[in-house]
């Protein structure tokens, strides 16, 4: 207390959910708060960037969970902002299936092998919700839904597996954002890019000024080292040697983050927390963009998606060709996931561009012309992100997300991972956000009740000693 560069809260991270715990703080008369990020831009996982001469998504691509009886808060939020958006029917990469030597699998066997892989993943689902001990105080099997060893499987099995469990889980799991918003997904093509939310959102509550961000309590460029809380307060220590104080800290940076000790803390968090946070699983997920002189790939919406069945599972599997989003591009996007992610991270870009351009001469013949252009987000080695969304299995151990989300004394957490319905998904750190204000909200008015309590019986104190003074004088 007493200085006067001390604020209410600070905030670790300007993402999504960053933003939108500051909006809510703001919004409730708290808005003497500091938002401390380590990058030079808001945003964080939603993140554009221009290649081959469109605006291109390295992390969030989509508006999952649209069409259904809930509105997407996200949704409506790129309904303001006028966001361009494409429907995305994976349902048709089923059929746009390649072997290894250009054939597409016949739209019978595809079919016949899709309903096999799709009813033996619900089994598997089946067994593990029986096998599921009621709350929690087992290890979570989690292994029962990563894949089967890769030799019992053809490669068409091994693709659709890829598929179902690393890209699109819907048609397995009851989802929440599918369940409660719908199950259309919209691909965001817009030049503003998917960060344009964030932007508007940050407008509400900060001084702006030509589409920037101009107002001191947004420091960029700081990434904070150690969080030390007392009784009374907390001190956030960046690498840039500045310090600042406030009542409260709300972090979100991701569990990646938390997991690598970027963030000391003092004194340390308790052992339920650290051991909460190591537990939880990190999906990397990586969409590699190619460019080329010219398409030579079949075009058209019900071909957008398709799939190289291969006998190394998740071997460039899943592609997407960009033409529905922006006419004329030229574009191919390809998904890999976790080690195959961590592979291709740790090589050049050349050598990935030489391994893709293989799969492609399999899938579409020797004459293709070679890539142009390359883009390989490393979501995996980014120090602020290490890795890309929360992977919660299924039948989670309730107590492990409890554990995620709570507060430690003066920390508070909040972002993707701490949502108990939506992790992984850019609405799930918009409402953890909001959650996690309120929840700091209800704190900060018991504190204030606490106070006022305590000064009441303060001068009631004194006055009693005065009263009795008074009388024995
Ligand atoms: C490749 C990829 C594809 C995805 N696809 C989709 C999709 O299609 N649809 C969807 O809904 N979701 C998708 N997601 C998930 C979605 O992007 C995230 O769930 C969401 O953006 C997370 O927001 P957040 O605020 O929780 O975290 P973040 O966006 O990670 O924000 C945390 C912020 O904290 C900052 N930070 C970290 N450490 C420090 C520190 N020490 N000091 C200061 N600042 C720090 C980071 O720089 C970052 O800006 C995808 C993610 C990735 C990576």
């Amino acid at each position: 207390m007493g200085n006067p560069n001390r604020c209410s809260v600070i905030i670790v991270g300007a993402g999504i959910s960053g933003i939108s715990a500051a909006k809510v703080l703001t919004e409730n008369g708290v808005d003497d708060v500091v938002i401390l990020e380590a990058t030079d831009r808001i945003g964080g996982r939603i993140r554009k960037e221009e290649f081959g001469g469109v605006t291109v998504e390295l992390g969030a691509g989509w508006i999952a969970g649209v069409g259904g009886k809930q509105s997407n808060p996200v949704w409506e939020l790129a309904h303001q902002s006028n966001l361009r958006t494409i429907l995305s029917d994976y349902s048709n990469a089923r059929y746009n299936i390649y072997d290894h030597s250009g054939k597409i699998f016949p739209s019978g066997i595809a079919a016949d092998s899709y309903k096999k892989a799709v009813d033996s993943a619900i089994q598997k689902l089946r067994n593990q919700e029986s096998n599921v001990v009621d709350d929690d105080d087992e290890d979570d099997d989690d292994s029962i839904l990563s894949e089967t060893t890769p030799t019992q499987k053809t490669p068409i099995e091994l693709a659709i597996d890829f598929v179902l469990h690393d890209f699109e889980m819907a048609e397995v799991e009851p989802i929440s954002t599918y369940v409660d918003f719908g199950e259309r997904e919209y691909l965001v093509a817009d030049e503003r890019g998917y960060e344009y939310l964030l932007y508007k959102m940050a407008e509400s509550f900060l001084d702006t000024s030509e589409g920037k961000i101009l107002d001191s309590r947004l420091q960029l460029n700081k990434v904070v080292g150690e969080i030390q809380q007392s009784r009374n307060g907390v001190l956030v220590k960046t690498e840039d040697g500045c310090f600042y104080e406030a009542n409260y800290v709300i972090l979100s940076a991701s569990i990646g983050v938390l997991q690598s000790q970027l963030i000391s803390f003092l004194p340390p968090l308790p052992r339920w927390k650290t051991e909460a946070i190591l537990n939880c699983e990190v999906m990397v997920y990586t969409k590699i963009f190619l460019k080329f002189p010219y398409k030579f790939w079949p075009c058209g919406p019900d071909k957008e998606f398709f799939i190289y069945a291969y006998h190394r599972r998740g071997y460039y599997t899943f592609w997407q060709h960009m033409e529905n989003a922006y006419p004329g591009c030229d574009i191919l996007v390809v998904t890999l996931t976790n080690e195959e992610s961590k592979r291709i991270e740790a090589q050049t870009d050349e050598e990935t561009m030489k391994e893709a351009m293989e799969v492609l001469r399999n899938m579409f013949g020797p004459e293709i012309p070679d890539a142009i252009d390359i883009l390989v987000p490393r979501w995996w080695n980014n120090p602020f992100q290490r890795g890309s969304y929360t992977n919660y299995p299924i039948y989670v151990n309730q107590q492990l997300l409890r554990n995620i989300k709570a507060p430690v004394e003066r920390i508070f957490f909040t972002g993707e991972h701490t949502s108990e319905k939506f992790s992984g998904y850019v609405h799930g750190g918009y409402l953890s956000g909001i959650e996690t204000s309120k929840a700091l909200l209800e704190e900060i008015r018991k504190e204030n009740e606490r106070k006022t309590e305590g000064q009441a019986f303060l001068i009631e104190k004194k006055l009693n000693i005065l009263l009795y003074n008074t009388v024995v004088i």
